[in-house]
């Protein structure tokens, strides 16, 4: 069995301490750039290498975040910082963009990549896929998954899992949220969350933090955990201070060795080091419930253990030294850390004229690693008698010594990109997701490609003749594909030819019932790069990114923009309606601080759609879509209101309902 690794947050150069001193195996921090965390101090490029350095001197391996979704222009200066973070030996890059991963792998190949937990897998395809297709060799899985998923998706010797096992929850799907982009401009897909999800809304009467979900812990779940298969436990907190990442990487680094949950004290320890109202373990259990949400409480703030104390210093790391020093040869040193050794060679060893070097003067030169992780635990130093070398050669021998056990042999490349090109040759077409049949009005042809969410097409007993596509739905788990395949079946047996797919997860097993694929907004495509490795899936069509700016798509001609609608901006993984409103049909709205209408909407598998309160609206802009496939998202839409929207995009009319528009 290998050893589970237990992975710490690191969001400065203190907690980074904290987290090695405390007993982590592996640390994740992120740059001032390219970074979900975009708020948290971070590391720049030049503090990365000390960085790097001291995690290794104590076996500890370094992970940067990449997590964030890049345009096409920002390609250039990432592949710079990664061949830096290449070359100064950081052990893995955690990454969520696809387009990223796949030049990461065409310029550096055996740099390892993992799959951020941004990257939305749910299921084992979607994991094999990323593996197979991008060489991940490590996937962090989605924080809604169960134990039973885990331990599914966890049986493969191609890749690891890495799943979350303490801190922050998101409420919508990781990677499929785009409430911060929606309501402020804030991007989390960017790092730049803003969390509109802490903050209070009303459901019906009742007023409060429906969207706000308690701080997760797995901590009594310890032998679950180390049995699910999963080859690393994360802890989430790179906004946390040191405090908080030594206090909790330490109880959890106890609870790992000692196989065991937390006990009353630890579990209080831990509540107080950060807890909004408590922890949940809902998902993991499947007890999907009210009892999740929860906010940062004032009788939290009251009773936090979060006073930054004093500083932490790391222990220094033994290493043994040999040196061997015989005249008329070079002088010799080996340094063996961790049961790695190096040997470097330096200036050769004269005869001394007069007054020859003593062991101890050769030795007191030797053991000064006090700029350094390491102390000379133990020493021999072979020598003639009568020897003399210089202080600055001994030094300069000690230097390359270190240097070289730090050395890991890699090099950045100088890489020129090509300007991407775009595939023109698509048609330009336009497509429509209603939500229900009733709902497609009688000017529908507007459309080449009239979808409908699967589960609705399935279930509806009116005339499916109007429609041609079905949508799968945002999250499908390897338990649900039983259920799914039969309504892909039937669908396909109605004669339905194009699916549009969410996640890269459903691509293999929806391409096997012979339909034409689209990849949804879900697969979030920032740079032309993603776009090819979804071309190479065979999907031809994609609807690119709605956070895209009008500058930003002319990379994208003829590709799929969302012209028309309100955005999802989230999806979740729990009815936000059921322990309000309740869940008569699942419809509902949610109303923020501003008195905006956020319509939700139960969907497959009992999750919910919130969308944004008004729609993309283009009509009276026809210039500046004229280039991209148009689709057009209807969600609280009546009959007549689609059947406007309509004529207006027909006749490019402007509206006077609120309105989001393609900036
Ligand atoms: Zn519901």
């Amino acid at each position: 069995m290998r050893k589970t690794e237990l992975l710490a947050p690191a969001g400065d150069k203190d907690a980074l301490v904290s987290a090695i001193a405390s007993g982590a195996n592996a640390v994740y921090f992120g740059l001032d750039i390219f970074n979900a965390r975009i708020r948290a101090e971070n590391f720049t490029l030049d503090t990365v290498e000390e960085s790097v350095k001291l995690c290794h001197a104590h076996g500890v391996k370094a992970y940067v975040t990449l997590n964030t979704q890049l345009y096409n222009k920002e390609l250039p200066l990432m592949l710079e910082y990664v061949g830096q973070l290449y070359e100064k030996g950081v052990d893995a890059l955690i990454v969520a963009d696809f387009g990223v991963a796949s030049l990461i792998k065409s310029y550096y190949p055996d740099f390892e990549i993992h799959a951020s937990t941004q990257a939305s897998v749910h299921n084992k395809n979607g994991a094999e896929l990323l593996c197979e297709r991008l060489g991940f060799a490590r996937v962090v899985l989605a924080r809604e998954l169960d134990r039973e998923s885990i331990e599914y998706i966890s049986k493969s010797d191609k890749y690891e899992t890495e799943i979350f096992v303490h801190g922050a929850h998101c409420m919508s799907v990781s990677g499929q949220c785009l409430a911060s982009f929606c309501m402020g401009g804030r991007s989390g897909n960017r790092g730049e969350c803003a969390q509109p999800c802490r903050l209070p809304y009303t459901i019906g009467k009742e007023k409060g933090y429906p969207l706000s979900l308690k701080d997760m812990t797995l901590s009594s779940h310890i032998e679950d955990i180390l049995n699910s298969g999963a080859a690393s436990l994360k802890i989430e907190g790179r906004m946390k201070n040191s405090d908080y990442v030594g206090g909790t990487v330490g109880i959890w680094r106890r609870l790992i060795d000692q196989k065991r949950n937390a006990n009353k004290q630890e579990a209080s320890t831990l509540s107080a080091l950060f807890s909004r109202g408590g922890f949940t373990d809902g998902y993991f259990t499947g007890k999907i419930d009210k009892s999740m949400l929860g906010i940062r409480s004032d009788k939290d703030k009251e009773t936090s253990l979060l006073q930054k104390t004093e500083k932490v210093e790391l222990e220094r790391v033994g290493i043994s030294l040999n040196a061997e020093l015989y005249i008329g040869k070079e002088s010799k040193l080996t340094l063996t850390h961790m049961g790695r050794a190096v040997t470097v060679f330096g200036d050769i060893v004269e005869r001394a004229a007069n007054a020859p070097m003593s062991y101890d003067d050769v030795k007191k030169n030797l053991v000064k690693f006090g700029s350094t992780p390491f102390y000379v635990k133990n020493i021999d130093i072979k020598m003639d008698e009568g020897i003399m070398i210089r202080n600055s050669s001994l030094n300069a021998l000690r230097r390359m010594g270190v240097e070289k056990l730090f050395d890991m042999g890699r090099k950045a490349k100088g890489i020129t990109l090509e300007a991407e090109k775009t595939n023109t040759s698509l048609d330009k077409i336009k497509t429509a997701l209603f939500n229900s049949i009733e709902q497609i009005p009688q000017n529908h042809s507007y459309f080449d490609i009239v979808f409908l969410p699967l589960e609705v097409y399935f279930n509806s007993k009116s005339d499916k003749s109007l429609v041609n596509g079905i949508k799968l739905p945002p999250v499908v788990l390897d338990k649900e594909w039983d259920q799914v395949e039969k309504m892909l079946s039937y669908a396909k047996a109605q004669g339905v030819i194009y699916a549009l797919v969410s996640n890269i997860g459903q691509i293999e097993r929806v391409k096997a019932y012979g339909f034409e694929l689209m990849a949804d907004f879900r697969f979030n495509v920032f740079n032309s790069y993603t776009l090819e490795f979804i071309n190479s899936l065979g999907i031809k069509r994609a609807i690119v990114s709605p956070e895209l700016t009008l500058a930003q798509l002319r990379d994208f001609k003829n590709q799929s923009i969302i012209a028309y609608g309100k955005l999802p901006t989230m999806v979740t993984h729990k009815c936000v309606l059921k322990d309000t409103v309740g869940c008569d049909k699942c419809k509902g709205y949610i109303k923020d601080r501003q008195g905006a209408m956020l319509y939700a909407q139960g969907i497959y598998g009992h999750r919910c759609v919130i969308y944004n309160s008004v729609p993309v609206y283009m009509a009276d802009k026809p210039k500046d879509i004229e280039w991209y496939s148009c689709h057009f998202i209807f969600s609280d839409e009546t009959r007549d209101e689609a059947y406007k929207v309509i004529e207006a995009y027909k006749k490019g009319l402007p509206t006077n309902r609120g309105m989001k528009r393609i900036k």
